[in-house]
């Protein structure tokens, strides 16, 4: 069995020892060693990383059978005796988030009566989940954890991590008490927060650094809390701030002044979207009106017939309807492309059924489809030239003056 030396020290980066047992674990070369300083995954904290003879290491475990701690390499090692460390930017970086994490959970405790439930230390994010629906935890709430939290760090409490006496641990708060078999492992961050852990943390609470929330999510009848603690709330800060620095440039603002120019911008593209339509239908109108007084009604009645290389179906079906909106008129219009489309209407006094003279033209074209009803017809999706589409038209009329 491994000595886990991580217990009573976790600072300690570099040291030497012995390999008691050379293994083979998913295929990989692994060691186990008499004393260790690294650590196996466990309670949402990640597996340390390092080297041992100079050979990475690519996992630590915890074998069930005899919880002996197998250290998974990218080789074998030769030596017995080995030198060992640690790859100490990781593992400060986890003992910064898991240490902020005791007491993020006890400062969501203490706000708004919030137990944490579970915890996870990923590369990208950390997040621990509450026994509480999002409504419970109000933004209000949240800064009221995050203060209490970040005086926690400001006190400088000394973190303590030892396996108390059961006489001594029954007089203990635990925040939680969990069902384990042997000795517990208390960590104490001052009077301030007493929880059951196996992991590594850091010797005060300055070493934690700020405490930041930047996210929280429903999670089905819990709530999960995105944070960032140390460096990573450094990085997070940077980034939002150069995003943000970046935005006021764009907008030749200040910062605190985006808000207002988004708002802006994006109530000109509404105004503008607005306009746009109006400029296009007043554009239709014209165009319709154009088109009725270039083809004079004959004995009250006329047929406009248009094959357009490429045009939007609203456009075609606004186009349409304008037109039989005057006596007497037919319109057959149509438009080529990939999906080429073709738009009969006529106006109310015209007895022919727009359908029913619509679908051949669509056969003509080949495979497209078509609906409406007797006054407005529509249909198409098939791939058609305008020769084509000129075509089918004409055909259309030949038939209507029949
Ligand atoms: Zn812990």
């Amino acid at each position: 069995m491994t000595q886990r030396l991580y217990y009573s020290d976790s600072y300690t980066r570099q040291f030497a020892a012995r390999v008691i047992e050379h293994l083979t674990v998913d295929g990989q070369s692994a060691v186990v060693l008499d004393r260790s300083f690294f650590y196996p995954a466990s309670g949402g904290q990640p597996a340390d990383r390092g080297t041992i003879g100079g050979v990475p290491v690519l996992d630590v475990t915890v074998r069930e059978s005899d919880k002996a701690v197998l250290h998974v390499l990218e080789r074998p090692v030769a030596e017995s005796e080995a030198a060992c460390e640690l790859d100490w930017a990781r593992r400060f970086d986890a003992m910064q988030q898991h240490t902020g994490q005791h007491i993020l959970s006890q400062a969501f405790l203490r706000a708004a009566n919030a137990a944490t439930i579970s915890f996870h230390l990923g590369g990208d994010s950390v997040t621990i989940d509450l026994d509480v629906e999002p409504a419970r935890l109000p933004p209000a709430a949240l800064e009221r954890a995050e203060e209490v939290a970040n005086r926690a760090v400001t006190g400088n409490l000394p973190v303590r991590a030892w396996f108390p006496a059961a006489d001594e641990l029954a007089t203990l708060p635990l925040r939680k008490t969990p069902d384990v078999d042997g000795p517990l492992r208390v960590v104490a961050i001052g009077d301030f927060d007493f929880n059951a852990c196996g992991g590594t943390h850091v010797a005060a609470t300055g070493e934690v650094g700020l405490i930041k929330i930047i996210k929280t999510e429903k999670q089905k009848k819990a709530t999960r809390i995105e944070f960032r603690c140390g460096a990573r709330a450094l990085a997070d800060y940077g980034r939002k701030n150069a995003l943000l620095t970046q935005l006021a440039a764009d907008f030749s603002c200040g910062v605190p002044e985006v808000p207002q120019a988004v708002s802006k911008l994006r109530d000109e593209a509404q105004a503008a979207r607005k306009d746009l339509r109006a400029a296009r239908e007043a554009v239709m109108d014209h165009e319709a009106q154009t088109l009725l007084d270039s083809i004079p009604a004959v004995d009250g009645r006329r047929v406009i017939r248009q094959a357009y290389p490429q045009r939007d179906m609203a456009e075609l079906r606004g186009l349409a309807a304008r037109l039989a909106a005057a006596a007497g008129t037919v319109a057959l219009l149509g438009a080529a492309g990939e999906k080429a489309q073709l738009v009969f209407a006529r106006a109310d006094d015209v007895p022919v059924d727009m359908k029913a003279l619509l679908l051949p033209a669509l056969a003509a074209l080949g495979s497209g489809r078509g609906g409406g009803d007797a006054r407005l017809a529509q249909g198409g999706g098939m791939s058609a030239p305008w020769e084509a589409v000129a075509a089918a038209l004409q055909q259309a009329e030949n038939e209507l003056r029949k």
